[in-house]
């Protein structure tokens, strides 16, 4: 089952919310500063998304901030595109958003 993608940003905005940042770490592993903060489900929940966060991490920085979510994955994170269109960050290292035309699930 895939879970929905607006799922993997709750999941990191918890993280944050709790004082935990994440790294990556030793062998595709993710590393928690400071360890032991987050409660075993939220743990699973990052080991479930681990291959999705590790992307995350290896990808270009954002270049901006936007000032209103992703309406499909609900990060802030932007692109500058060469063509000059700003592009969620999140959906393309992921793959949620084709750059041409986004589909909604029918
Ligand atoms: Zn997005």
């Amino acid at each position: 089952m895939r879970t929905s993608n607006l799922r993997m940003t709750v999941i990191l905005a918890r993280c944050q919310k709790r004082g935990v940042s994440l790294s990556p770490g030793e062998q595709g592993t993710i590393r928690l500063t400071p360890p032991g903060v987050l409660p075993s489900h939220l743990k699973e929940l990052l080991t479930a998304h681990k291959a999705d966060i590790l992307k995350l991490f290896t990808a270009p920085p954002a270049d901006f901030l936007s000032e209103a979510p992703c309406t499909t994955c609900g990060s802030w994170e932007r692109w500058s595109w060469l063509d000059g269109r700003e592009l969620c960050r999140v959906c393309l290292v992921l793959d949620f958003a084709p750059m041409t035309l986004r589909h909604d699930a029918a």
